[in-house]
């Protein structure tokens, strides 16, 4: 069976570690933002930490970089995924 967490785009906390996998994304998403996490007008998801990161996220400015996905991540519905740095070689 499939399940699905989701991810904080500023710090990639999970969100519940223990508790947090869901059947589909959307459950996963409400889930997170049902429990003080932010949907950014980007459509990315921000945790609860109270960091200059964070808040600067959630404003909408043009935050850090987004976190590259993990090997096998799928991009949440809607967003573009990162794409992995190149080294040039
Ligand atoms: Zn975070």
């Amino acid at each position: 069976m499939l399940l699905w967490s989701a991810h904080c785009s500023v710090c990639a906390a999970p969100f519940d570690e223990e508790f947090g996998y869901f059947a589909t994304t959307r459950e996963a998403v409400e889930q997170a933002v049902g429990n003080d996490w932010t949907t950014t007008s980007g459509g990315q998801l921000v945790c609860d930490a109270a960091d200059h990161d964070h808040h600067t996220a959630r404003a909408g400015a043009p935050g850090p970089a987004p976190i590259v996905p993990g090997p096998g991540q799928v991009p949440l519905p809607g967003t573009t995924p990162a794409t992995a740095p190149t080294d040039g070689r």
